[in-house]
């Protein structure tokens, strides 16, 4: 074991890469201050060991109109349902104002797969919104929510990126992936796309310019080997891309009010994970852990390799199955302040900054 331990952690310190075996030896193996260290050598590659940084931003669910039926999901409503929504133009600036308040700078857009709009809603909604909030930045929507536009309006994926970066569109993140693994997508959403398509998607809206990010959901009933494929073809992306994707935030399955139910898994089976992302997803410099789906206790994921943060002002998505949002910002604050970081607010990320610079 130590032998092990040894040779990873000699590789790891002279900037090598591992393979997915050591990475699954590691989770089945390590013990918590292992997986620790060997995290903060790969943070400390991109960051400096006692600092990160956080904004503020709201995430607005526009619509809970959805076709695709996620068994995991308590916010979607099937079209026809008595107590479905769509918000227009000045309800979405309500939420948009309240975030402000609040103090934040961004918004991620999020909504169902509604099956009557087609992509000149959004990209009218998404312009409008920059007009009037020209000093804010918008994660307009995620990858799974793109794929299913573009074929509803039956474009290719290269065409619908093209539009939404014509009109304005810096940011399509890589949402809505949960766990990028065909038999666990059967199981749970058979209905929403497979991975390849995807990463078809995803390879589209980079080349047509606009920035996206990696993203993870754990604790569903996914194997470690599902888990490992979906760290795999997320790195082997970004190694083909040439390191587009400017973040990777892993946040955890709540598990109340859906059809799948189940436990929710606890902090420190996330924290590890955490690490575990951290010393494998090489190639992606900013690691975020997840304030929205663990409160508080998500700054401890600064010392087990995440370096960046939010603190989230709203999210129906969460909130419905069971995620508690808290506006004393403070306290959580004060949770990372104690555990020796120091918390810098900052600005949101620029386009394209995802390139390793070591
Ligand atoms: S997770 Fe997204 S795509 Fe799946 S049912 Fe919920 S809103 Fe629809």
């Amino acid at each position: 074991m130590s032998e092990r331990v040894d040779a990873l952690r000699a590789a790891l310190q002279a900037g090598e890469r591992i393979q997915r075996d050591d990475a699954a030896w590691l989770w089945e193996h390590a013990d918590d201050d292992t997986l620790k260290e060997l995290a903060g050598v790969v943070r400390a590659r991109f960051h400096p060991p006692r600092a990160a940084t956080y904004l503020k931003m709201a995430i607005v669910n526009y619509t809970n109109v959805c076709v695709a039926r996620c068994d995991y999901c308590a916010f979607y409503r099937f079209p026809g349902a008595p107590d479905t929504y769509l918000l227009n133009l000045e309800q979405v600036c309500d939420k948009i104002d309240a975030m402000v308040q609040h103090g934040g700078t961004m918004v991620g857009f999020n909504g169902g797969f509604h099956p009557d709009l087609g992509l000149d809603h959004y990209t009218q909604l998404f312009s409008d919104v920059r007009g009037r909030y020209p000093l804010l930045s918008f994660y307009e929507m995620t990858v799974a929510e793109f794929m299913f536009v573009a074929k509803r309006s039956k474009m290719s994926y290269a065409d619908a990126a093209k539009a939404f970066a014509d009109c304005g569109t810096q940011w399509i993140t890589g949402g809505g992936a949960e766990v990028l693994d065909d038999a666990f997508r059967l199981r749970h959403s058979p209905g929403k796309y497979k991975v390849e398509d995807f990463y078809d998607a995803q390879q589209a809206i980079v080349e047509a310019g606009m920035g996206s990010t990696g993203t993870m959901v754990i604790g569903f009933d996914e194997t470690l080997d599902e888990r490992m494929n979906h760290l795999d073809r997320l790195r082997s992306f970004q190694d083909d891309c040439g390191g587009r994707l400017t973040s990777f935030l892993c946040w955890t399955y709540k598990p109340y009010n859906t059809e799948a139910g189940g436990e929710e898994i606890g902090l420190r089976e996330y924290l590890r994970w955490l690490a575990l992302c951290r010393i494998y997803l090489d190639n992606i410099i900013h690691l975020r852990t997840s304030v929205l789906t663990r409160n508080a206790d998500a700054l401890q994921g600064l010392s087990w390799g995440a370096n960046d943060f939010d603190l989230p002002t709203e999210d129906e998505v969460t909130q419905k199955a069971g995620a508690t949002i808290s506006h004393a910002f403070d306290e959580v604050l004060a949770a990372g302040r104690n555990a020796g970081f120091e918390l810098i607010y900052r600005q949101p990320f620029p386009v394209g900054a995802g390139q390793p610079t070591l």
